[in-house]
């Protein structure tokens, strides 16, 4: 028998999830302006960007990024360890551990790395690590790269959390939830988490995605909301691609977590550190973040809106009081067939299918930024009406 060939398999692979109707599609986005897309020559209204803030095309954040790459040129040029660690890098951290109330702050150039990076770096083979079933692929992701022993609790589940936690009370765990859950918009229950951890001597880490700059007060994220200290959270992830606008991550806690990270988390040494200039954009990201809260306080009027012409439509609205608020339809066509609908009455609105989301749990998901007007979400609430998707089985 001849060897098989890897990427023939591939090319199986990829045509049996096209057969499933599962396949997923690049759309090239052209231009954008506010919140609207160009888009196959056509402009359309977004609702999925994770631009919550509507920063990403600040003339602030523009300007600040020009100017320091007109002093710092482009790229880094190295790994930080190296030589590619720029006074906007420093000056970056010391203003996201201030925002978080965090000894400490550490640049990963994505989210995706921060996490892997973490997780590597803090648990050892055959060490527990206790998940929300719904976490970030890349926390699972993180755990499996370290060689822990994962464990994955029902949503939200804290006593189901516990007894895994119990399951091994000797050695060292660190439990790892998403603050917002991604595709859900919900809240972990962060207090209760805490409380957990704190009895069991295990270690909590937060991934603040879509909390940061959204939830509490000055943006500061669902952890501060929570009214959650540095001791109860030690390990606090979030990234700067969503509600800031730009891009990449970083990591904050106490500086023996920080300093640790530095020498061991193999996705910071072995990596290039991210365009100078994107630090300064962000670092005046974060102080817009903080200190324009009529921000977050249109968002939420949006939000409102949303909700209220939702449950009058009879939509199926799931329970967030996020910036994500999806429409669960179940069926993965039923979840293509409304985006496409959507999409011919101008509206950019993405159906998200397994397997990023459990089987008959495809749903649309809109997102809601400060970059949307009230007539945007109006015209959004009329066009969901005409998809008549309250007389649909669930
Ligand atoms: C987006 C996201 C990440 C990954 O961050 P990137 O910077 O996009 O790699 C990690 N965790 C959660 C919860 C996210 O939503």
């Amino acid at each position: 028998m001849p060897r098989p060939d890897l990427i023939e398999r591939l090319a199986v692979q990829t045509a049996e999830r096209a057969q499933a109707q599962l396949q997923r599609r690049l759309r090239t986005i052209a231009r954008t302006e506010g919140p609207f897309v160009e888009s196959n020559g056509r402009r359309l209204l977004a609702f999925c960007t994770n631009d919550y803030l509507g920063l990403a095309q600040d003339p602030r954040l523009i300007a600040a990024l020009k100017q320091a790459a007109d002093e710092s040129g482009v790229g880094s040029g190295s790994a930080h360890l190296i030589c590619g660690h720029r006074r906007e890098h420093a000056a970056l951290e010391e203003a996201l551990s201030e925002w978080t109330g965090r000894e400490r702050a550490l640049l990963f150039s994505t989210g995706y790395m921060a996490n892997l990076g973490v997780m590597q770096a803090l648990l050892q083979r055959g060490e527990l690590c206790v998940q929300d079933k719904l976490n970030h692929a890349c926390l699972l992701d993180g755990a499996q790269l370290a060689g822990a022993v994962l464990k994955r609790y029902p949503h939200a589940d804290v006593d189901a959390a516990a007894r895994q936690l119990r399951s091994d009370a000797e050695g060292c765990a660190l439990v790892a939830t998403d603050g917002v859950f991604s595709m859900d918009g919900d809240i972990a229950p962060l207090p209760e988490l805490a409380a957990l951890c704190r009895q069991e001597n295990a270690t909590l880490m937060v991934d603040d995605a879509h909390g940061l700059g959204v939830l509490g007060d000055h943006g500061a994220g669902s952890v501060a909301e929570a009214g959650l200290s540095e001791r109860d959270v030690p390990v606090l992830m979030a990234t700067l691609g969503k509600a800031l606008g730009c891009s990449g991550a970083f990591v904050a806690g106490p500086a023996a977590l920080i300093d640790g990270l530095i020498q061991f988390a193999r996705t910071y040494i072995y990596t290039t550190a991210m365009p100078p200039a994107l630090a300064a954009a962000t670092h005046c990201a974060v102080m817009i973040a903080r200190n324009e809260s009529w921000r977050r306080e249109k968002l939420n009027r949006l939000i409102q809106r949303f909700r209220r012409g939702a449950e009058e439509l009879g939509l199926p609205l799931m329970p967030s009081r996020t910036a994500i608020q999806p429409l669960l339809l179940g069926d993965a066509q039923r979840g293509l067939d409304a985006a496409r609908a959507l999409e011919d009455q101008g509206l950019l609105v993405v159906a998200i299918r397994p397997p990023t989301v459990p089987h008959g749990q495809a749903r649309l998901r809109i997102t809601l930024s400060a970059a949307h007007e009230e007539a945007h979400v109006d015209r959004l609430l009329e066009a969901l009406a005409a998809l008549r998707l309250e007389k649909a089985p669930v």
